[in-house]
């Protein structure tokens, strides 16, 4: 039956956004939930007629579907064994009112996405999650998800306008339209009469209706949304309603409009340390009381003073090294807290709250009432409001580094879990403590307790080993635990935020009642007749569902003994590659499978994301270490080599949106360094251009100049024909963007730099005491520009001519042409070679420096980005730093009007100079153009020439935006980089110093002493 799906579905949908392969199938079919299956099929959709089709196949088929946008989910409702429909990358359209009071969007938009679009406009999306900087539209709101803020006045069910879905028999409604209501009316007559007819059977039970405005009261995303039945009259309204909070079981979310508010331009925030949670809670309470005017409602949905109030408990703060708490410990233990006993710091609980205000006059009325408001509880110390966005940036980080802290020291192979429940306001001081005490007496001597204290909702975070049964046992009698303090004890949500998903679906009949239930399940039988929509998900009859298809974490323990170079190398603490590379696979075990990585992996879409590779690379290890399935451990493996290994950037981009700072590139370089074992000729080769770096570069340029030559006989068309051939070969691709080759800079090219009158404004650098070593790093030795660029002058002539007209005088490290930072070896995983060479670097360098008396320059900051890693002792600088640091003001800028565009690489981010090359640009260029959803560009040192496709899926985002914006040149600081650029724009791209030297002329000496 598969066969005879996939079979069909190949006729409707391309066969490369089909995976079914046991690679992509895992990775696709991984989220951030503690459960494990595997898709049969992954589609990657492209449009609402695509789904209408695959929808009606998987009817045909009888075979269940689950949609999923970025797989963020932490109940188990993103995942499936059946067939996976994806609706991400391909789904980033919107539009705004023209009011900008409401914004229509399509399902794969980033949350943090639409805040920026919004914030030109001073507006905000109102849903919330701490998973907004991944999470998608489509999982925000059809899971419900909200955050700090939004509470449930401001939550998707309350913000939803009009939403346009995809019912199981493929029609498209959209509830915001007179014209599709009209048709639907037509041919849908039964589905609306059965939804009134719910409506009314619902209100017409007072007790059940009353019971579903109460539980609405506060946070609750256990079960479907029942809301819409008691809220909403009109049937089209309680369908467009239903769908928040649904997870994917009623209808495909294809676009929804939302209502945006106004963001606050005065905010102020207090950590506040409380002498007992009880204490902390009973001030909730009362600052929920206090209310703020009007004109809040305009902004916040909400006539509340207080705008949101975290709890962290002592665990939290433990957890985060906060210095009250550690101050708070010491205090104890000199026995200067009245009543508390020295090593019994359980009691301290903190409050981080925030108080916003149209102007600041009121902010300050707002603060002065909360103030008086918590003077009358017992604080450690007094509560003090911060205006200074660097002083309460630091409390939310404290806040938001709870649940990283405790997820990276956990032990490995355990699972880290957040459980998330909801108990009426009022019950708070009491609910919490004995929940506190509940997860103390199941064991669980980690756990921290935070949240959204103001919403009564909190989470709790539990290292959890799911290896032993008797572990599973625990887990499972401590949520049944749980279960009853919320529901039978204070009539809570045992679900507040993250969905039912598989983890709560036993007990969502157990909360809400029978009644209510059943009315869940009708709402589910007029949408889905068949039950195909991710089933197991919200209704589920097995009552251990939850502690069923758990995923394992095996321990990623690599053999670091069988590299080439033996163990004895990788534990030599002065060799940093190799400890740097040891350090991140260790980390790669915290991984939590969040996928916040997966919005900066470029390879996210082409072939795996750093999420998947993690994934991958744990089940190959599990199934090397129980030797269970060796055919699907081969086929595991082979299909890493490309997907896996091949096609990753190792630009280390992952990290920056990881919670745990996983850097996965580092794990690429170690299986890299594995494989070498395998191929040992490829290390043999290394080796041989390690010590043959001069030979080489000469071979490179003769290599560069056949190519230039064959650019100039075959012309650009039938020389880029030939060498798309010799790619699919295996040979490097060559483009029209290909450089041609650099000259090696000799002893009086150099001297020529100094002494060349011909220069305007000369001065005499010879006698100057500014001096700059220039390392120009061997690509830039090796390779000039592009045929087709505008400016002929190579790079190393540029970058000195520049330095000399401000002044500088340029030392070249001895023996440069022998010379190399190590990258290209890192990036094939020879971490000794790479450290060699960058070791013969950095001796050259300290020696060319006067032992670091003079800054060092690298034109190429993919290289540069190596040398900071790898060396200390030097003040490291790429070219827009430098400049902006030392010659901004020995040079008069002249701005021009040229539209240029702006790459920031990789490295240029990690090392936080993207800000210095902004703002460089900007003295030159009066239209300068940074591109949007263009991250890393996926050339990867020299993959773009081996795997073009990378570079090609990296920048695919970008011409479009280049030809719109009529770009002429773009200005980078890599040469790899401008070569993938160029081939993927039709623009050429170079370094900034170009942009630079064009605008600048030598300061005047007055002005320079100034
Ligand atoms: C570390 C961490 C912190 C988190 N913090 C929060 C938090 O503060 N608050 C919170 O509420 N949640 C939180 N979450 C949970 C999760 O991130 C959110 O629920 C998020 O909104 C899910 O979005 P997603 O794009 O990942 O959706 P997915 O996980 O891909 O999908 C979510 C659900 O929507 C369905 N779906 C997806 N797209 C569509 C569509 N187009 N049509 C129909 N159904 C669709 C899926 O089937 C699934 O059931 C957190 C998760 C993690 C890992
Ligand atoms: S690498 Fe980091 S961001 Fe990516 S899934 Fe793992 S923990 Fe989450
Ligand atoms: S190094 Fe780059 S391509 Fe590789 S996993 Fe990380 S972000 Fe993705």
């Amino acid at each position: 039956m598969l066969n005879q799906f996939l079979s069909e579905l190949r006729k409707l949908v391309p066969n490369e956004r089909i995976y079914t392969d046991e690679l992509r199938r895992l990775g696709w079919g991984t989220d951030a939930s503690f459960y494990r299956h595997i898709p049969k099929v992954v589609i990657r959709s492209d449009g609402e007629a695509e789904i209408s089709l695959i929808v009606g196949l998987c009817r045909k088929y009888k075979l269940p579907f689950t949609f999923r946008a970025a797989g963020t989910s932490l109940s188990g409702q993103s995942c499936t064994d059946s067939v996976l429909i994806v609706a991400g990358k391909h789904w980033e359209r919107y539009s705004m009112a023209a009011d900008r009071e409401t914004i229509t969007l399509q399902p794969g938009i980033v949350g943090a996405r639409v805040n920026e679009i919004l914030k030109l406009y001073g507006r905000v999306f109102p849903p919330d999650p701490a998973s907004i900087g991944s999470a998608m539209v489509g999982g925000i709101v059809v899971n419900n998800a909200s955050g700090m803020n939004c509470g449930v006045h401001a939550n998707s069910d309350r913000m939803l306008v009009s939403a346009r879905i995809i019912l199981t028999d493929g029609t498209v409604l959209d509830t915001g339209s007179e014209e599709s209501r009209r048709q639907f009316r037509e041919t849908h007559p039964d589905f609306l009469e059965k939804i009134i007819a719910l409506r009314d059977k619902v209100r017409a039970d007072k007790e059940l209706a009353s019971r579903i405005r109460t539980k609405y009261s506060i946070k609750n995303v256990t079960g479907l949304n029942l809301r819409p039945l008691v809220a909403y009259d009109d049937p089209f309204d309680i369908i467009a309603h239903s769908i928040v909070g649904s997870e994917g079981t009623l209808a495909f979310l294809s676009e929804v409009t939302m209502k945006t508010l106004r963001d606050y331009p005065f905010k102020a925030s207090a950590m506040v340390y409380f002498l007992t949670m009880k204490e902390s809670c009973e001030a909730v309470v009362e600052m929920k009381q206090l209310k703020a005017g009007d004109e809040d409602l305009n902004m916040s949905a909400e006539q509340l003073m207080v705008k949101s109030a975290e709890m962290l408990d002592y665990m939290s703060l433990n957890s985060v090294d906060d210095p009250v708490f550690l101050q708070y410990k010491k205090d104890v233990d000199a026995g200067k807290i009245e009543g508390v006993k020295p090593g019994d710091y359980h009691n301290l609980t903190a409050i981080l709250t925030e108080t916003k205000a149209i102007t600041h006059e009121q902010l300050l009325e707002k603060i002065a009432t909360i103030k008086n408001c918590l003077g009358r509880f017992r604080l450690y110390r007094p509560a003090e409001f911060t205006e200074d966005p660097t002083v309460y940036g630091k409390y939310w980080a404290i806040r938001s580094g709870i649940f990283p802290s405790v997820g990276g020291t956990r032990p490995v192979g355990t699972s880290c879990l957040i459980e998330d429940v909801a108990f009426p306001i009022e019950s708070l001081p009491e609910a919490t403590v004995r929940l506190q005490q509940l997860i103390a007496d199941h064991g669980y001597s980690d756990a921290c307790i935070y949240g959204h204290a103001f919403e009564g909702n909190y989470h709790f975070i539990l290292n959890q080993s799911f290896a032993e049964k008797a572990e599973v046992d625990r887990y499972a009698d401590m949520m049944k635990a749980v279960a009853r303090l919320v529901v039978e004890d204070y009539d809570g949500s045992l679900k507040a935020e993250h969905g039912t998903g598989r983890n709560m679906a036993p007990f969502v009949r157990y909360e809400w009642g029978d009644k209510a239930y059943d009315a869940m399940r009708e709402l589910k039988a007029i949408f889905d007749p068949e039950g195909l929509l991710n089933q197991g998900v919200i209704f589920n009859d097995d009552p251990e569902c939850f502690i069923k298809c758990l995923k394992p974490l095996p321990v990623l323990d690599f053999n670091f003994d069988a590299v080439p170079d033996g163990g004895q190398y990788l534990m030599d603490p002065t060799l940093s590659t190799a400890k740097e590379t040891v350090e991140q696979v260790r980390r790669a075990n915290k991984c939590i499978e969040c996928g916040f990585c997966e919005v900066n992996c470029m390879s996210c879409g082409l072939t795996l994301s750093s999420r998947m590779r993690i994934a991958v690379q744990r089940e190959i290890r599990k199934l090397t270490v129980t030797g269970s399935d060796p055919d699907r451990l081969a086929t595991l493996k082979k299909q890493y080599k490309y997907y896996g290994d091949q096609t990753c950037a190792t630009d280390g981009l992952c990290s920056t949106s990881c919670p745990m700072k996983i850097n996965t590139g580092e794990l690429t370089h170690l299986i890299r360094q594995m494989d070498m074992n395998e191929s040992p000729i490829g290390y043999k080769v290394g080796e041989f251009a390690a010590n043959h770096m001069a030979g080489i570069k000469s071979g490179l340029r003769v290599i560069l100049d056949v190519a230039h030559l064959g650019h100039i006989t075959l012309g650009p068309t039938l020389m880029t024909s030939v060498c798309r051939t010799m790619n699919k070969m295996g040979m490097p691709l060559w483009t029209t963007a290909m450089p041609r080759k650099k000259r090696q800079p000799v002893p009086s090219d150099l001297t020529q730099f100094i002494i060349d009158r011909s220069l305007p404004h000369h001065t005499s650098p010879r006698t100057s005491d500014l001096k700059v070593v220039y390392f120009p790093s061997c690509i830039n030795q090796t390779m000039g520009l592009s045929k087709e660029s505008p400016v002929k002058r190579p790079l190393v002539d540029e970058v000195s001519q520049l330095l000399h007209k401000a002044g500088y005088e340029v030392l070249f490290p001895e023996g440069m042409e022998h010379m190399c930072c190590g990258q290209i070896w890192e990036s094939k995983g020879m971490l000794d070679i790479a450290d060699r060479k960058s070791g013969e670097l950095e001796a050259a360098l300290w020696k060319a420096s006067e032992q670091g008396r003079y800054p060092v320059l690298c034109a190429q900051s993919p290289c540069l980005h190596r040398m900071k890693m790898v060396m200390h002792r030097m003040h490291l600088y790429e070219p827009a730093e430098f400049i902006m640091t030392y010659l901004v003001d020995r040079l008069d800028f002249h701005s021009i009007d040229r539209h240029v565009a702006l790459h920031l690489t990789c490295s240029t981010r990690e090392m936080g100079v993207d800000k210095d090359m902004i703002a460089l640009a900007r003295l030159c260029s009066n239209n300068v153009y940074l591109p949007e959803g263009v991250g890393c560009c996926g050339f990867a040192g020299d993959r773009g020439f081996t795997f073009p496709e990378l570079n090609k899926y990296g920048l695919r985002k970008l011409r479009p935006q280049i030809e719109a914006n009529h770009i002429e040149v773009g200005y980078s600081n890599s040469r790899t980089c401008e070569i993938g650029l160029e081939s993927n724009t039709g623009i050429p791209y170079m370094s900034i110093v170009y942009l630079v030297n064009e605008c600048t002329t030598p300061k005047q000496k007055e002005s320079i002493n100034k």
